[in-house]
């Protein structure tokens, strides 16, 4: 039924179908590390899920997956709590959405006046806490509020400093990623060894991090790129983009291909860049990231309980990726 023509009872009756197929689904991708159906897919039933509610709020359920950030924790892992939680993205489809977006925002916060066009890296999220400067603890997004303790498996990884170029107290999020070449490398292995191979280098890369032996984890040769802080106390920087070099001066390994935009324009040209340059990446992307850049703003401007509003994905089509994909197992 088109959007403009369902009742409430009709939505009622659709979001109840479609959340638990949504539900399903998300316990195959976050837990399992299996997907068994294709992203665009997922993103189909989630954004007609999201249209229902939004017409008719009075149909959200406490356990819609639009409620909550995507994922639970394994019970072969300890359990950490982010006390300030680790959230989602909301995302549009296309260039008119992301324009609508950016307007509305401008419009809601005139002084909003930059952007940050960020590469949205496809891997999962993680946390590493320091003390004094020191690697102490890192962890899985899990649901937002609780992650997986994964310290052990991130000391593996040579782009995660040990120790800062600061003695400070700080706690940085980011992407952990299995970039193309390991990918590729790791499914030849895989199938050579007769073992299943893994759907793509985002599902690769959450098995190869949520392993009990650390040496596993190794020889993955997982990469990662930090992009926000837990809480920016001891840091200098006022801007996103400013954030990133700092996140860069203390040790991080930050992507190294984003741009500061003033106007619509300029954020267009960066997507129709990288949607045309993405293969030549030896990292895979799904999307491009657009934050707000004043680091004070997007604290004014908050979140939802899922969502940062100061930032949205810009997803790219579906074909694309179904083409990504079948070109990397044409390649194997
Ligand atoms: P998401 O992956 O669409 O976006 C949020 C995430 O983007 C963040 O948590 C962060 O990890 C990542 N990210 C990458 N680069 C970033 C950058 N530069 N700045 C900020 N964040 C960046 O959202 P999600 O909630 O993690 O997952 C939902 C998506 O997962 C769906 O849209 C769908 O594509 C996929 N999914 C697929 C299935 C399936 O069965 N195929 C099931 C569930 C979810």
């Amino acid at each position: 039924i088109p959007m403009d023509q369902v009742n409430e009872d009709e939505a009622k009756k659709e979001a109840a179908e479609l959340r638990p197929k949504l539900i399903k689904w998300g316990k195959q991708y976050y837990e399992q590390d299996q997907p068994t159906v294709e992203d665009a897919e997922y993103d189909r039933n989630y954004a007609r899920l999201q249209d229902l509610e939004s017409k008719f709020p009075a149909i959200v359920t406490p356990d819609s997956p639009t409620q909550h950030v995507g994922g639970a924790t394994s019970n072969e892992f300890t359990k950490v709590n982010h006390e300030i939680p680790m959230l989602s993205l909301g995302d549009v489809f296309s260039p008119q959405e992301l324009k609508d977006f950016v307007i509305r925002l401008k419009q809601n916060y005139p002084e909003d006046k930059q952007y940050n066009c960020e590469l949205k890296i496809d891997g999962l999220a993680i946390s590493l806490r320091y003390e004094h400067g020191v690697f102490v603890q890192g962890s899985t997004r899990g649901n937002g509020q609780i992650g997986e303790d994964i310290t052990e498996n991130l000391k593996t990884i040579p782009s995660i400093p040990k120790k800062l170029s600061r003695p400070i107290d700080i706690e940085v999020r980011g992407e952990c990623y299995m970039g193309k070449e390991a990918f590729l490398k790791l499914n030849e292995r895989r199938q050579a060894d007769g073992k299943p191979t893994f759907a793509n280098p985002r599902n690769a890369a959450a098995g190869s991090l949520r392993q009990l032996d650390p040496k596993v984890t190794k020889e993955r040769h997982l990469s990662t790129f930090m992009y926000n802080v837990a809480n920016y106390d001891d840091l200098k920087a006022d801007t996103q983009s400013g954030l990133l070099e700092e996140l860069k001066e203390l040790g991080f390994t930050i992507n190294e291909h984003y741009q500061v935009a003033d106007n619509m324009d300029q954020i267009d040209d960066y997507i129709k860049k990288y949607s045309a340059s993405r293969d030549n990446l030896t990292f895979g992307i799904d999307g491009i990231v657009i934050k707000t850049n004043s680091l004070p703003l997007q604290m004014e401007i908050g979140h939802t309980v899922k969502v940062p509003k100061w930032a949205i994905a810009y997803k790219f089509p579906p074909e694309e990726v179904h083409t990504k994909i079948l070109r990397i197992e044409w390649t194997v």
